[in-house]
């Protein structure tokens, strides 16, 4: 069994939980390393006790979570097969009870909560949402080259996009651009690109479209990539042509937030902190209302996962947590900047992963 299994086993045995039905594809790669995008089809981990773990998935994946690594039991059905039925017997065969699940209440879908209440004698259902959440706050060496890599890769988006940026281009045009040549390199996107010009981006999460890049413009590109099942996440703020003093002003108030809560990042300290110190350095600049979202938040198999990091949450970061750190001022009808990078907390402080220049970059 791997040990991320048995940490979860041995939280059912410590709450006296009978089983877990795992299904969202994020907890079950973590958990067997197999990655699945099932769409409407039925994904689970049965996880037990005592029992061996019963892996559920359609029947065309059950090869692919073999050669994944998964020496489990594997149910694979096909799509005239009602996975519940089958599902039903070998659970009932492990265990004829279920009295308390544990389950992801912020994913498992309400269908799904139903076929588990009616199909099994059951008391409660209890959370697993926060125990899976803790397990995956600290990465393992693996997990870190992964990550690690996947930045490399988006520090060559950036330089991509960078270069793309010519008057006459979309916003589009660039994405399809970086787009092209992250494929060309085997690694994918993990989220939609986000290429903002001038007031498009102040909407934090604008939609890119076929607005015209013009020179004197800020360009924000918001872009992640997937290496290996891990993800990274980064933001730079471009400026295309000569800009404004005030456009000048926000790019350096942005960048000096984020350098103020790179520099305090360390084991121990708190990550309310880190979100206070670059909130307060937008605030005491004039821009405090301008800032409309937390600081940050954990990047793993996730885009977003823990820990998050608001100005209240009192979680003290510890060694081998990932995390960005994404401080952003948004002006209505006039810009947006924001400058991301992905840190990793290490023994002696913190490593910035994302590597690409974040003073002010102009573009001729
Ligand atoms: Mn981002
Ligand atoms: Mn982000």
């Amino acid at each position: 069994m791997n040990s991320r299994l048995e940490k979860l086993i041995s939280w059912l045995k410590d709450q006296q939980i009978d089983a877990a039905f795992i299904s969202s594809p994020d907890n079950v790669f973590y958990l067997t390393r197999f990655r699945c995008e099932p769409h409407e089809r039925l994904l689970g981990l049965v996880v037990f006790q005592d029992n061996e773990p019963l892996l559920i998935c359609p029947g065309m994946e059950v090869d692919d979570a073999k050669s994944s690594g998964w020496d489990k039991e594997i149910l694979g059905y096909s799509d005239s097969d009602n996975p519940w039925n089958l599902a039903e017997e070998r659970i009932k065969a492990r265990i004829p009870k279920v009295q308390s699940w544990a389950v992801e209440k912020d994913h498992l879908n309400v269908s799904r909560y139903e076929e588990l209440a009616n199909r099994f004698e059951y008391t409660h259902f209890v959370n697993a949402d926060h125990i899976l959440n803790e397990l995956r706050l600290v990465k393992d060496e693996q997990e870190v080259a992964a990550i690690k890599k996947a930045c490399e890769l988006v520090d060559f988006a950036v330089e991509v996009g960078a270069n793309e940026l010519a008057e006459g281009k979309t916003e589009l045009d660039i994405i399809a651009a970086i787009e092209y040549e992250i494929k060309k390199k085997s690694a994918g996107m993990s989220f939609d690109p986000l290429v903002l010009a001038g007031a498009n981006a102040a909407s934090p999460h604008g939609i890119p479209g076929l607005t015209k890049i013009e020179r004197g413009q800020l360009v924000l590109m918001d872009l992640g990539v997937i290496y290996n099942g891990y993800c990274s996440d980064i933001t730079r703020t471009l400026a295309f042509g000569e800009i404004s003093n005030r456009q000048k002003e926000i790019y350096d108030t942005v960048l000096k937030a984020e350098e103020a809560a790179v520099k305090l990042t360390k084991p121990g300290i708190r990550a309310k902190e880190l979100d206070q110190t670059a909130r307060n350095i937008i605030r005491d600049a004039g821009f405090g209302e301008y800032f409309t979202h937390r600081l940050g938040h954990g990047l793993g198999i996730s885009v977003h996962e823990f820990p998050s990091l608001t100005e209240t949450n009192e979680m003290k970061l510890e060694t081998g947590m990932v995390f960005t750190i994404e401080p952003g001022i948004y002006i209505p009808g006039v810009a947006g900047v924001r400058i991301e990078d992905d840190v990793l907390v290490t023994e002696n402080g913190v490593e910035v992963l994302t590597q690409y220049p974040k003073t002010l970059q102009i573009i001729e």
